[in-house]
């Protein structure tokens, strides 16, 4: 029996992608993952760690291939979540634009790709490469991640569907005020992390003794 969800013939496969630094992976990142799984009848989500984010200082962001462990052991025990190291194996700066093409052709144009993010990320998606063609070729999720950016938010849904044609559903959930920047700022301060993200990524933090010293 096919084991996916959309198993009929004619129904494309929809595949999840949730791109990020994941400095590190928490809770947020977790919930968005699995909420946009099950609202949108997605069959799989492909967590995507960037190389080198274009968005971010590169000297302050942590080891690629241990934010990719500890992803890894978020993820693990989700049989719909995968990791891909397509970004991180680049070696130079990822774009997203350039990571869904290759995902597209990975999978021969076969099935249908949701771009999932926060509203924070989605409001600022003009400063991506090639954002105009992203926006028309890629099915975006987004998640509320603040009520200050509400109407911003709904402003730029409404111009991108007409400007651009483009795919974007909102999916309203509870505010969860946790970010990877708060984890560090609470580890540099001796401060508990226990309940923000899985405790393997908790054990992993302490036993690599990660972002103790490091800027933010
Ligand atoms: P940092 O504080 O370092 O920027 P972050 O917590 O924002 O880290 P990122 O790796 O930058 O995490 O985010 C990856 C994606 O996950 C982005 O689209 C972001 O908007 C989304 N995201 C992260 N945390 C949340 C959250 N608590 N609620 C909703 N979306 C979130
Ligand atoms: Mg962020």
């Amino acid at each position: 029996m096919d084991e996916h969800k959309n198993s009929n013939k004619f129904l494309k496969h929809k595949i999840g992608i949730i791109g990020g630094t994941f400095d590190p992976i928490h809770y947020g990142h977790l919930f968005i993952a699995e909420t946009a799984l099950d609202k949108l009848n997605l069959d799989k989500i492909i967590f995507i760690p960037a190389g080198i984010p274009p968005h971010k200082n590169q000297s302050l962001i942590t080891d690629s291939f241990k934010r990719v462990d500890m992803v890894k052991l978020a993820t693990k025990k989700n049989s719909n979540f995968e990791v891909s190291t397509i970004e991180v194996n680049k070696q130079k700066t990822s774009y997203t634009i350039d990571t869904i093409k290759e995902l597209k052709k990975y999978y021969n144009n076969k099935v249908d790709i949701f771009f999932i993010t926060g509203d924070d990320a989605f409001i600022n998606i003009e400063t991506w490469k090639k954002y105009d063609e992203l926006l028309n070729s890629t099915n975006f999720i987004v998640m509320t991640r603040s009520i200050n950016n509400s109407k911003l938010l709904n402003e730029k849904i409404e111009l991108y569907k007409t400007k651009y044609n483009a795919n974007v559903t909102k999916v309203e959930i509870p505010i969860l005020e946790i970010s990877s920047t708060d984890v560090r700022e609470r580890i540099k301060k001796n401060n508990s992390i226990k309940y923000l993200l899985p405790e393997e990524v908790e054990k992993y933090i302490l036993e690599n003794k990660l972002y103790m010293e490091q800027g933010l």
